[in-house]
């Protein structure tokens, strides 16, 4: 009989595997009150010391074995948890502890980590908030050093090919060395979509199910599992029927991955020798080596907003410069756009207190753009740095949210003086760095032509102008039925701003979620779009579209499509444009 359990996924670039359990049972072990006499707390103390230094070492040991090729930095996981480690606050806490209550310093360390772990617990914000799952790591570290006894506190050199590892609670630290030993996916009992694990899991590829309560507990070693990470099921004991329903799905979908690296190196164009670019979106620095490894012709959004988010002060010229500096590296000569901050209610709170007379109804106020250009001190130095970065390699500066034509005035008359003050300064930039804007508000799609006279380029963020057009908080569950990107309205704001890029001679790119949707890509070929920018791991799906059809065809039948639209449904017609 299938037993089905039900967690939270995260379903990585392969997101099913199959394989017996390998049943991992430490993690987050309650220590009991041990009472010591005052004459002991010196010894205490150097055993808490000691058990610091082994869970130093054992994660120097890991950070050491990750291979320099490994996509993302995760070496920076394991140093989050080194720089815990050193935390002179946090061991003293424990020391002041054992010495005051007289207490084992397993006992002491359980009572502070209780005490961090409900401020952490109290915080609003979400990712903070999962945070406190480094204070366990961390904790749960130095008690399996204390504690040597501990059922399975080593992972042992076990060889774990093809295994499902089964957790109560998986360090980032651990995660990798299971992967390492070959495990095919995780399963855990804590952890959530944002947690470190989770980040490292989809980096490596691994597809997770975690947040299954007590699942160590129902399930054998050995016994076969299904680890489905799109649904969040782990099945158990599942019948012959389901197994190979499950078998052959991962079959395919290894089939199609190996069909899709084959296009990697095949030049991006239609069969009428048309060249389509295909660009990537990233949200960390980290993510240009999957942007490189997918293929991409360049990074056509790098969201910056990262770079203020969960800190309390704001980046200065030299921080944006160095990790923008860094990219450029990295991305050796393909062209990166850097947008400008854009913080809102979406990304996060803004980092200034101010919201303006709107905070009713924030999506429509003081953000992006907006907020720039009243906070120059947001402004200023990440403008500088992008201009000093244009000297490293091929910059574009994109502008999020614009409005009106006076907005792009204002910042284009502030680039000026910010070039003057770097000539001033004795610094170098690209005086001849293209300068984009977004179009997202439905006002700025109308007036297209406006700014495409004045900008190098035009990007559609159809994530926003959908929102905006159709009055659906992109966010709420309850109105995302009528989220639809192939609203007769959208189609013609999307045609009109590829028709306004083509009258001014200017490129016009598409980076909202739409653009990395196989669906919509006859349609935006159709349409007239040459550019799409989308997350690293669509690129190969879009890149099977544009290489097997004809954009001649495609536009004659994309104007039928155009002409038909108030008369039949919209979802029909695309259907049948992708049959065809
Ligand atoms: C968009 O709005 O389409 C877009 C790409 O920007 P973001 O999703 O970051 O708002
Ligand atoms: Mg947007």
């Amino acid at each position: 009989m299938t037993i089905a359990f039900q967690g939270i996924g995260i379903p990585s670039s392969c997101p099913i595997a199959l394989g017996p359990a390998f049943i991992d049972v430490r993690g987050r072990t309650r220590a009991s009150q041990i009472p010591i006499a005052a004459d002991q707390v010196d010894q205490e103390i150097a055993r808490l010391d000691l058990a610091v230094d082994a869970a130093r070492a054992s994660l120097e040991a890991v950070r050491n074995q990750i291979p320099h090729s490994t996509p993302i930095k995760i070496a920076e996981f394991i140093d989050a948890h080194l720089l815990m480690l050193e935390d002179a606050a946090l061991l003293e806490e424990v020391r002041r502890i054992v010495t005051d209550r007289l207490c084992s310093a397993e006992w002491a360390l359980q009572l502070h980590r209780d005490t961090l772990v409900r401020v952490f617990d109290e915080m609003d914000d979400p990712y903070l908030r999962t945070r406190r799952d480094d204070v366990e790591h961390v904790v749960h570290q130095i008690q399996s050093f204390l504690q040597p006894d501990t059922p399975g506190s080593d992972l042992g050199s076990r060889d774990l090919n093809g295994f499902v590892a089964v957790s109560r609670d998986l360090t980032p630290a651990d995660a990798i060395l299971l992967n390492h030993r070959g495990a095919v996916a995780f399963v855990t009992e804590y952890g959530g979509p944002l947690s470190h694990t989770a980040i490292l899991a989809r980096s490596l590829g691994v597809p997770a199910v975690m947040g299954i309560q007590d699942v160590t507990s129902y399930l054998h070693p050995h016994e076969l599992l299904v680890v489905d990470g799109e649904t969040g099921t782990l099945l158990a004991d599942a019948d012959d029927r389901t197994l190979g329903y499950f078998r052959q799905r991962l079959r395919a979908i290894e089939a199609r991955q190996r069909r899709l690296r084959e296009l990697i190196n095949r030049p991006s164009q239609t069969r009428d020798a048309v060249p389509i670019s295909l660009l990537a979106n990233l949200e960390l620095p980290e993510d240009v080596e999957t942007a490189k490894s997918n293929g991409a012709a360049g990074v056509g959004l790098y969201r910056t907003e990262f770079l203020y988010l969960n800190r309390s002060d704001l980046p200065d010229e030299e921080e944006h410069l160095a990790t923008y500096a860094e990219m450029v590296a990295d991305l050796e000569g393909i062209p990166i756009t850097i947008r400008t901050l854009d913080l809102g209610v979406d990304k996060g709170a803004t980092p200034v207190g101010d919201c303006g007379s709107s905070v009713c109804n924030p999506a429509l106020g003081l953000r992006a753009i907006r907020l720039c250009l009243k906070e120059p001190e947001l402004f200023r130095p990440q403008l500088r740095a992008i201009l000093r970065a244009s000297a490293l390699g091929p910059v574009r500066l994109m502008l999020p949210l614009v409005t009106n034509i006076q907005e792009v005035d204002r910042v284009l008359a502030l680039i000026a003086q910010l070039k003057r003050q770097l000539d001033r300064d004795g610094l170098e930039y690209d005086d001849a760095m293209p300068v984009g804007v977004m179009i997202e508000v439905p006002a700025a799609a109308l007036a297209a032509r406006a700014f495409a006279r004045r900008m190098d380029f035009l990007s559609i963020g159809t994530n926003d102008l959908i929102q905006y057009t159709l009055a659906v908080d992109r966010l709420d569950g309850a109105v995302n039925y009528l989220f639809d990107p192939i609203h007769p309205a959208i189609l013609r704001l999307v045609r009109m701003i590829i028709e306004a890029g083509r009258a001014l001679d200017i490129p016009v790119s598409m980076c909202g979620e739409m653009a990395g949707d196989p669906r919509f890509t006859r349609l935006l070929l159709g349409l007239g779009l040459r550019e799409f920018s989308m997350q690293p791991g669509a690129i190969l799906d879009i890149k099977e579209v544009v290489l097997a059809v004809d954009t001649r065809e495609l536009e004659r039948r994309t104007d039928a499509l155009y002409a038909n639209l108030d008369d039949a449904d919209p979802s029909e017609l695309l259907d049948a444009l992708n049959q065809g």
